[in-house]
């Protein structure tokens, strides 16, 4: 379990569409100094929403790195769920641009959505997904 949450793309199907998609550890390699951030109602997702190296939003990303590691030893989701929204409900405002253009606005507290047809795709604040290159047929 703890691996698995932390494991690089690892694939995953939408629960209401199947559509095949993957999953990443939010805030892992190239993008390290920044914690992704989901729009509440769809799919898009701003990238360095949360940076660490920005005093406004250091505290939310230390915060966040601890929630998670919390997250992946207890795979327990319920754990610290309140705490992540009460998280979202004073530093939502900090993340550098609020709103997505769907009209929605990019929470911390939002789960990874399906691009297909925007169902919640795993249950995690701490992961985001994405479409894996598909192999183009020979
Ligand atoms: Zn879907
Ligand atoms: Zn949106």
């Amino acid at each position: 379990m703890s691996n698995a949450l932390m494991t690089l793309a690892q694939p995953v199907a939408c629960p209401q569409c199947h559509a095949q998609l993957a999953i990443n550890p939010k805030a892992i390699g190239m993008g390290a100094g920044s914690w992704e951030v989901q729009c509440a109602a769809c799919f898009r997702i701003l990238y360095g929403g949360v940076s660490r190296y920005d005093v406004r939003t250091a505290p939310a990303y230390q915060r966040l790195a601890e929630h998670r590691r919390q997250f992946v030893d207890s795979g327990d989701l319920a754990s610290v769920e309140a705490e992540v929204i009460a998280l979202a409900r004073d530093h939502d405002a900090s993340i550098k641009q609020r709103r997505c253009e769907c009209g929605s606005q990019f929470s911390i507290a939002a789960k990874p959505r399906c691009p297909v047809c925007s169902a919640v795709v795993f249950e995690s604040y701490f992961h985001y997904v994405f479409t894996p290159a598909t192999k183009r047929a020979a």
